[in-house]
C-alpha cells in the first residue's frame, strides 16, 4: 500500500474511533458545557452527533410580512422594533414584538414567556415561524416559534437546524458544537457495506450526518434522516436476530406433533366452530410448533376476538408429543377464568390442567408443583407464581405468555429459561403494528384476529363540544325512559389538553421535522381515578347530574379508591336497575357486563387515548340493543380534534390504535421496559414501517450470508452493533 493511502486510512479510522471519545474531546466543550450536555445524556461523541434537530427552519420559502398570506403557516425574518412585558391580568404575562421587514411591520404575542425579555433586544434579526391571524388592522403571529439570527454560521444556510437545546447550552451553541463534533469525524468509516447502500441507495454515513445537522434544503435533511435511521433498524435488526440465535445454539427445538389424538379430542369437544380468522391463527401456529426451529410467534387480536380458544390448540400439540406447557397471565382473576373455561375443554379432551396463583394455599402448590415435576400435569396455567422455583417442568415445550405486553422481558426470560428449547406464543391485544412487533423482537412470526367470532348490536359514537353537550343528556334521557341505562365517564382534574398544546400550535409548519410537541401528551396516568382532585370532581359531576339532568333517576359514583365490597355494592345495584345513571372514573373499563346499558357519556374525551377510549365504549351494546357513545370535549386543536373524529369513524380498534400510535411516540405506548426502542431515535415504528421491514429483510440476509459478520466487509457493522448494544443482553422474547 503506498504512503499516501496508508495515512488516509490512518485518519479514516482516528476519525471512525473518535466517534466514542468522551465528548470534552470536542473542541469548545467545556467542563461547564460538558456537564450540560450530560444532562441532555450526551456523554461521547457519537452522542452529540446522534442528538438530533428537533425541526428547521427553512428560510429559503420565507414570506415577507406583505406576501404572507393571512391564515397559512409561514416563515418571515425580521429585526425586533420594540418589545414589551404585558400583564394584562395578574396571573398573565405577555411578551409583545414588533417586527419590521422592508414590507411592513408584524405583531408578535408570546403568552408565558417572560423569559424572551432576557433573551430578546431591540435591534436583534430573528425568524419567526407560526402561523399568521390578522386582527385590530395588523398582521400578527401569537406564540410562533422564534429563532434568533445573527450568528455568522447561521446566514451561511438556507435552512437552520433547531437541536433540542437546554438553558445552559442554546440552539447556537449546540449547532457551533455539533459543527466542531462533526469536524473531528469526517472521513469516518461507514459501517454500512457498499453493496447494501447502493441497493437501498443511500449516502454515505459522513454525509448523512453533516446533512441531517446542516442541511443546504429540507430534502436534504429528510434524505439524511432516512439513512440514518435505516442503519438504526439494522443495527437493532442485527442485534436481535444474532441475539436470539445465540440463545439457541446447540439446542434442539421441538418438532410437536400437530395432528395428534388430543388435537382431534379438542376439536371434537369445542362448542363452537373457529372463525376463519382463528382456524388461520391456528395454522400459523401449528406450522411453526411442528417445524425443527424455535417457535416466537405473537397472536394479536383485539379483546373478545377469541385468542384463547387458538392457544388451546398449541396446548393440545404440546399434549400429543409428551411435552409440557406454561400458560401465563397477569391477573389471578384472569388466571381464574381461564382456569374455568380452558379446564372444561381440556378435561373434555383428556388434556390434564392444572391452575395456580399467588393465593393457591402452599400445600395445594406443592402437590401441583410435585405432579408437574413428574410429567403428569400437561399444561400449568397461572399467574406470576408460575416463575417460582419450585415450579421445575419435567420436559417443558411451550410457554404462552397472554396479554404479553403486561410482562417484563425478564419475566418472559425466567419462564423460557423453564426448559431447554421451548415454543413461545405470545398473546396480546395491544394492537402493535408488524414493524413495531420486528423492532421489538426482531424474529418474529405473527398472526391477527381482526374480527370478532360473534356478530355484536351497532354502536354509534358523537362528538359534542362542551357547549352542546345537552345532546347527549338529551339522548341519555331518552334511553332512560325506554328503561335502559347509562355510564357518565367523568373529566379528570389537571391541566387540559388544550393548554398543553397551545404552545405546539404555533409549529405545525415543520412538519418535515418531527417534533415532540406537535404530538400531544394524551396519556393519563393509570391511577388517574385514584387521585383525590379526580374524584372530588367526579363527585361534583354526579351531585351537577343528580339535581340539574337526570332528576328522576338515581345516580351513584364509582370510583377507584372506593373499597372492593362498596364498588360491588354500586356494580350490583347498577346491574339490577335499581340505579340507572353510574358515574365513574376509568374504573368501569375492566370487566364490567351490564346488556341494558346502552349509553354511555365522556366527559374530556381528548384526555383520553384512543385505545382507552375504545375500550371504555366497548361497554355499551353489548346485549342484544345497539349502543351510543357521546364524547365531550372542549378541545379546539386539530390533533385533537381528529383524534375524536376518528371515533365516530371507525369502530375498530386496530385502526384507531394505529392511527393513535402515528401520532405519538413509541416508547410514549410502550414505556421504556421494552427493550431495543431506546436505541431508536429517528425511527417512527408507525411511520417507517417500510423502512423497518427493509431493514429486517437486509438484516436476515446480511446474517444469512456471514453469520458472524466477519468478512472484513462487515467488520465495521460488527463493531458498531456490539459497541451500541454492549450493555444490552435480551434473554427472553
Ligand atoms: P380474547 O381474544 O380477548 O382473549 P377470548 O378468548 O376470551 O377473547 O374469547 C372471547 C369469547 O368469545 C369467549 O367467551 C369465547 O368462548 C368466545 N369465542 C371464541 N371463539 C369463538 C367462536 N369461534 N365462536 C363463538 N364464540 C367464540
Ligand atoms: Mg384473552
Amino acid at each position: 500500500m503506498a504512503q499516501a493511502q496508508r495515512d488516509i486510512e490512518q485518519l479514516r479510522m482516528s476519525a471512525t474511533l473518535a466517534l466514542d471519545e468522551a465528548v470534552d474531546k470536542v473542541r469548545l466543550v467545556s467542563p461547564a458545557r460538558a456537564k450540560a450536555l450530560a444532562g441532555l445524556g450526551i456523554f461521547t461523541v457519537r452522542d452529540l452527533l446522534h442528538h438530533f434537530p428537533r425541526r428547521y427552519i427553512d428560510l429559503s420559502s420565507k414570506e415577507t410580512v406583505r406576501s404572507a398570506r393571512i391564515g397559512e403557516n409561514c416563515t418571515i425574518e425580521g429585526v425586533i422594533h420594540d418589545i414589551r412585558l404585558k400583564r394584562p391580568k395578574p396571573k398573565l404575562q405577555l411578551v409583545e414584538i414588533d417586527l419590521v421587514d422592508e414590507t411592513g411591520i408584524l405583531l408578535i404575542t408570546a403568552f408565558r414567556q417572560p423569559w424572551l425579555m432576557d433573551s430578546l433586544s431591540k435591534g436583534m434579526r430573528l425568524a419567526v415561524a407560526g402561523k399568521l391571524e390578522f386582527n385590530f388592522g395588523y398582521k400578527r403571529m401569537t406564540n410562533p416559534f422564534i429563532e434568533v439570527l445573527g450568528d455568522a454560521n447561521d446566514a451561511a444556510g438556507m435552512v437552520i437546524p433547531v437541536h433540542p437545546a437546554t438553558e445552559k447550552i442554546s440552539t447556537a451553541w449546540m449547532r457551533r458544537l455539533i459543527a466542531n463534533a462533526l469536524e473531528k469525524t469526517v472521513g469516518l468509516y461507514d459501517p454500512l457495506p457498499v453493496d447494501l447502500r447502493i441497493k437501498r441507495k443511500l449516502m454515505s454515513k459522513g454525509t448523512a450526518l453533516a446533512r441531517i445537522h446542516f442541511p443546504q434544503n429540507i430534502l436534504q435533511a429528510q434524505q439524511a434522516r432516512q439513512r440514518l435511521a435505516y442503519e438504526e433498524i439494522l443495527n437493532l435488526e442485527l442485534f436481535l436476530i444474532r441475539n436470539s440465535k445465540e440463545r439457541e445454539e446447540g439446542k434442539t427445538p421441538v418438532q410437536h406433533n400437530v395432528q395428534g389424538k388430543f388435537m382431534h379430542a379438542l376439536e371434537a369437544v369445542l362448542p363452537f366452530a373457529l372463525t376463519g380468522e382463528q382456524a388461520a391463527a391456528r395454522d400459523d401456529i401449528l406450522r411453526e410448533m411442528a417445524a425443527n426451529k424455535v417457535m416466537n410467534h405473537l397472536l394479536l387480536g383485539d379483546v373478545g376476538t377469541g385468542k384463547t380458544v387458538v392457544a388451546a390448540h398449541a396446548v393440545a400439540a404440546v399434549a400429543d408429543s409428551g411435552g409440557q406447557a406454561l400458560f401465563m397471565v397477569p391477573t389471578e382473576v384472569l388466571a381464574q377464568q381461564h382456569g374455568k373455561s380452558l379446564g372444561q375443554l381440556f378435561d373434555a379432551a383428556g388434556i390434564i390442567s392444572e391452575v395456580v396463583t399467588g393465593s393457591t394455599p402452599a400445600s395445594e402448590k406443592a402437590a401441583i408443583a410435585e405432579r408437574f415435576a413428574a410429567g403428569t400435569i400437561d399444561v400449568l396455567i397461572g399467574t406470576h407464581a408460575l416463575l417460582e422455583e419450585g415450579i421445575v417442568p419435567k420436559n417443558l415445550t411451550l410457554v404462552i405468555i397472554d396479554e404479553q405486553q403486561r410482562f417484563g422481558v425478564d419475566q418472559r426470560a425466567r419462564l423460557l429459561e423453564k426448559g431447554e428449547a421451548p415454543d413461545a406464543l405470545y398473546l396480546t391485544a395491544t394492537p402493535i403494528p408488524r414493524s413495531l412487533a420486528l423492532a421489538l423482537f426482531g424474529n418474529l412470526t405473527l398472526s391477527y384476529i381482526k374480527e370478532k367470532p360473534y356478530q355484536t348490536p351497532p354502536r354509534k359514537t358523537k362528538v359534542y363540544s362542551k357547549e352542546h353537550r345537552g345532546f347527549a343528556y338529551d339522548a341519555a334521557k331518552e334511553a332512560l325512559a325506554r328503561g335502559e341505562q347509562v355510564y357518565v365517564v367523568c373529566p379528570l382534574v389537571g391541566k387540559s389538553t388544550e393548554e398543553r398544546n397551545s404552545k405546539a400550535v404555533g409549529k405545525k409548519m415543520f412538519e418535515e421535522a418531527e417534533d415532540d410537541a406537535l404530538y400531544p401528551a394524551i396519556s393519563i396516568e393509570n391511577d388517574a381515578d385514584l387521585r383525590e382532585d379526580n374524584i372530588a370532581a367526579a363527585s361534583k359531576e354526579a351531585a351537577f347530574l343528580q339535581e340539574h339532568v337526570f332528576v328522576d333517576y338515581t345516580i351513584e359514583l364509582l370510583h377507584g379508591k372506593m373499597p372492593a365490597s362498596e364498588k360491588q355494592a354500586v356494580m350490583e345495584r347498577f346491574r339490577s336497575g335499581e340505579v340507572q345513571v353510574l358515574v365513574a372514573t376509568t374504573v368501569i373499563e375492566v370487566g364490567v357486563d351490564v346488556p341494558q346499558a346502552t349509553v354511555m357519556i365522556i366527559e374530556d374525551a381528548d384526555r383520553f387515548g384512543l385505545s382507552q377510549l375504545h375500550q371504555l365504549r366497548g361497554r355499551v351494546g353489548r346485549g342484544s340493543l345497539p349502543g351510543e357513545v357521546y364524547l365531550i370535549s372542549a378541545a379546539k386543536n386539530e390533533v385533537a380534534l381528529s383524534r375524536l373524529a376518528a371515533m365516530e369513524s371507525s369502530d375498530d380498534g386496530y385502526e384507531l390504535a394505529a392511527f393513535d400510535l402515528s401520532l405519538r411516540r413509541e416508547g410514549d405506548i410502550l414505556g421504556n421496559r421494552q427493550h431495543g426502542v431506546s436505541a431508536l431515535k429517528l425511527v417512527n415504528v408507525v411511520r417507517d414501517g417500510e423502512l423497518i421491514e427493509m431493514a429486517h429483510a437486509d438484516a436476515v440476509d446480511l446474517l444469512e450470508k456471514d453469520p458472524e459478520l466477519a468478512a472484513p466487509e462487515h467488520r465495521a457493522l460488527a463493531r458498531e452493533v456490539r459497541l451500541l448494544f454492549k450493555d444490552e443482553t435480551v434473554k427472553g422474547g
